[in-house]
């Protein structure tokens, strides 16, 4: 997210808008972004800098990491605050720093029944290791067999 100085009157702006999920270059195999980078967001001026506050959301694709199913995680910062110094450009860039926050905030071990509406049968099931358990492994690997034939 971009904000031209002079787009920023003395009393400050509310901006709303979406940054492209690229912005996080998140697009790993257990976390990656299905949603714009959402932003609601109070930016003003102050001393040699600008600051902006606000709320920012963005919906993740995430692996459990006990079932490893994949699961959205409606990722929200309702405190995001930031400060950037002027550097003599009329173009303030808020991109980093709403990466860097969205980044912070993952949940370092992720699990799918985060909400408590969704029943993680990782948990539940003690020994998972079954050598001919076929029903539980992911359909990635049926593919793959598929690939290897041909
Ligand atoms: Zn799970």
């Amino acid at each position: 997210m971009k904000v031209h100085l002079n787009q920023i009157p003395p009393e400050g702006i509310h901006f709303e808008g979406e940054d492209p999920a690229s912005i996080l270059e998140l697009n790993g195999p257990d976390v990656s972004p299905i949603t714009p980078v959402r932003y609601t967001l109070d930016v003003g001026t102050s001393g040699g800098g600008v600051f902006a506050t606000g709320h920012i959301a963005v919906d993740l694709d995430m692996a459990c990491v006990s079932c490893l199913e994949h699961f959205v995680f409606p990722l929200e910062i309702d405190d995001f605050a930031c400060q950037v110094e002027l550097t003599g450009s009329e173009e303030i860039d808020l991109t980093d720093a709403l990466k860097e926050d969205i980044l912070l905030a993952l949940p370092p071990h992720p699990r799918c029944n985060w909400d408590g509406r969704n029943k993680c049968l990782g948990v539940q099931r003690p020994a998972p290791a079954e050598p001919d358990g076929r029903e539980s492994q992911p359909d990635t690997w049926g593919a793959l067999d598929k690939l290897k034939i041909k």
